[in-house]
């Protein structure tokens, strides 16, 4: 089978983390995170960790070194060798050009861009819902996609909690952030003919998921 090397890209509350946990269930691919590495790192209190935590806490983003040797060490991990999902990376044209160069020296390169196309002003109400178990990860809409039972997961009946970083004032600095220095990727990506867009604007995570296996069927 040829590869999938896959970069989901999206302003913040878009649903990258929601369809990236489908993408990988049904394609088997290693789910790369930066922002979940970068979360993993905070929590464990290293050097790193609390390195980013002051950029993370203000909604801005992590120096591209920090962030793009993460990722070259993860793509250097045996089962990012045969495709990998990239969700929340690259986020700056030189991560995207970094990445580029990396791939290139195994003789890879990016096979599909997928933008999850959400209007900024339905971000904001997003991010306001999101909630996410503490124990498996899941991602949950208090409006749009709720738990069966108030307040606790359904898989396992975890409680559910809000990103430190999901208060109203981070979130306005987060997508100006994502429309300054996120959003050149687009034209980036389709100079080189990988980008597709899957509309997400009022849609649920059914209808998104529908547009994307679409896009990384071709
Ligand atoms: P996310 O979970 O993808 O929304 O990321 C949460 C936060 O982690 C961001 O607001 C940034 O502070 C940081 N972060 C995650 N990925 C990157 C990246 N590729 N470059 C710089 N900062 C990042």
């Amino acid at each position: 089978m040829t590869q999938r090397n896959v970069i989901l890209l999206g302003g913040p509350g878009a649903g990258k983390g929601t369809q990236a946990a489908r993408i990988v269930a049904d394609y088997e691919l290693p789910h790369i995170s930066t922002g979940e590495m970068l979360r993993a790192a905070v929590a464990r209190g290293t050097e790193m960790g609390r390195e980013a935590q002051k950029y993370m806490e203000s909604g801005s983003l992590v120096p591209d070194e920090v962030v793009i040797g993460v990722v070259r060490e993860r793509l250097a991990e045996p089962d990012a060798g045969e495709g990998f999902l990239l969700d929340g990376f690259p986020r700056t044209v030189p991560q995207a050009e970094a990445l580029d160069a990396t791939l290139a020296e195994a003789g890879r390169a990016i096979t599909h861009v997928v933008l999850i196309d959400v209007p900024a002003e339905e971000l904001v109400q997003r991010i306001a819902g999101r909630r996410t178990c503490a124990a498996c990860g899941k991602i949950y809409n208090i409006a749009f996609d709720p738990p069966k039972a108030g307040g606790v997961c359904d898989v396992d009946g975890g409680e559910l909690t809000q990103r430190a970083d999901d208060n109203e004032e981070t979130v306005r600095n987060r997508i100006a952030v994502y429309e300054e220095q996120t959003a050149p990727l687009v034209g980036y990506y389709e100079s080189k003919g990988v980008l597709e867009s899957a509309f997400g604007g009022g849609k649920r995570p059914d209808e998104v998921y529908e547009q994307v296996r679409g896009i990384l069927a071709s």
